[in-house]
């Protein structure tokens, strides 16, 4: 049984740099939480203040209820899995795992269960015997992990575990991680900059910007109902296309009209509009690329475009157009929809268009960038 729960959290380094500015969190038990933003917005200095590295500046982290700025790292009951292991090279795989319940005296019988069964799970148990020197980037990320799972803790805390693992073996490792998690049914605390990781593992979200939370939510909630234009490019790729037009109301209907598009918005989020009070104005009007619709004759609800780039990722062709007035769009289509005839007119500089449904567009308020409906 494990909860966390931050109050009024900051940290100011050397009196000077706030990294991070008023963090309020609270985290069930045996929740998945993901930390993700860019690099230097404050993840890592939260999950060291919670981890008891790095002094509280104000406010205060409590796990299971109790307070524990003063608390030394080691009375936490907390174990944290870093970026680059941190194992000792000196040692064997089986003398690493077991390196912090020899600390604790703990008896050798009860160590050789712990060991043996975190490395069972883990499948590292042929390489119990080697040093870590012998072992892939995968292997020691997993005897890293064995070392925090024999502990025991209450919190497993994770610092972009896979980030320097390359790009295959880093899907593999967060297949597992999604395994672990389900075997150790314990509360897990993940920082990472990844939003794959952070859709893919996250029970809940924390979207961070400089040090300030943008947004708290399920994988689905960030995605769909994105608070402001900074989560909603945050949060799917590529990122989601940005466009500057009108949202304007005749009898009752709702319509935008980007690049001289009229686009009818979709009866629900028209309600939805409605139920918000939203006035017609100019709006940031967002779309994700994959819900754009990629034409090939023009017609009275598209948008005319460029072809810049062409990305062929295999499944899906991600095809980067240009308007009139050098707004970049980005379509994502699947190759399977495209016949051989359409794939071969895909060429730089071709004239093509593109149109979007009324059931997908986010609204956004150009000047402070909230999301007229969700922000
Ligand atoms: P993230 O984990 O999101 O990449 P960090 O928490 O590491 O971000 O850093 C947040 C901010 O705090 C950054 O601006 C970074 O430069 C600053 N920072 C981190 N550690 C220190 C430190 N020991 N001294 C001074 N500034 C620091």
């Amino acid at each position: 049984m494990a909860s966390v729960k931050l109050t009024d959290v900051k940290k100011v380094y050397d009196n000077k740099v706030t990294s991070v500015h008023d963090f309020n969190l609270e985290i069930k038990d045996k929740e998945f939480v993901v930390f993700v933003g860019p690099s230097g917005c404050g993840k890592s200095t939260t999950l060291r203040m919670i981890a008891g590295l790095e002094d509280i500046t104000e406010g205060t982290v409590e796990i299971d209820g109790v307070v524990v700025n003063d608390l030394q790292p080691k009375d936490r009951d907390i174990a944290m899995v870093f970026q680059n292991y941190a194992l000792y090279p000196h040692m064997t795989v089986y003398d690493n795992i077991a390196f912090s319940l020899r600390l604790k005296k703990v008896p050798e019988d009860e160590i050789y269960e712990k060991v043996t069964s975190a490395a069972e799970v883990l499948g590292i148990t042929e390489y119990l015997t080697r040093k870590p020197r012998a072992l892939s980037g995968g292997q020691r990320q997993r005897v890293a992990i064995g070392r925090a799972m024999v502990r025991n803790a209450k919190v497993f805390l994770m610092d972009e575990p896979l980030s320097n693992l390359d790009a295959k073996l880093r899907n593999q490792m967060r297949a597992e991680i999604i395994l672990l998690r389900q075997k150790l049914d314990t509360t897990f605390i993940y920082v990472t900059h990844d939003q794959t990781e952070a859709m893919t593992l996250g029970d809940r979200i924390v979207i961070m910007r400089d040090g300030i939370i943008e947004q708290v939510g399920t994988p689905m909630e960030v995605f769909e109902k994105p608070e402001n234009i900074f989560v909603a490019e945050f949060i799917g790729a590529p990122k989601m296309n940005m466009m500057k037009t009108e949202l304007t109301c005749e009898n009752g209907r709702w319509y935008v009209n980007p690049f001289g598009a009229k686009i009818e918005v979709d009866g629900a989020k028209a309600e939805e509009l409605k139920a918000k009070n939203v006035q017609p104005q100019t709006v940031t009007l967002g779309v994700r690329p994959e819900h754009m619709t990629l034409l090939f004759e023009p017609s009275a609800n598209s948008i005319p475009c460029k072809l810049e780039v062409n990305e062929m990722m295999g499944s899906e062709v991600h095809l980067h157009m240009t308007t009139k007035d050098d707004t970049k769009l980005i379509v994502r289509v699947p190759t399977i929809e495209l016949n051989e005839e359409q794939r071969k007119m895909l060429a730089y500089g071709r004239e093509l268009y593109i149109t979007f449904s009324g059931k997908v567009m986010h609204f956004f308020d150009p000047q402070t960038s909230r999301n007229l409906i969700y922000g």
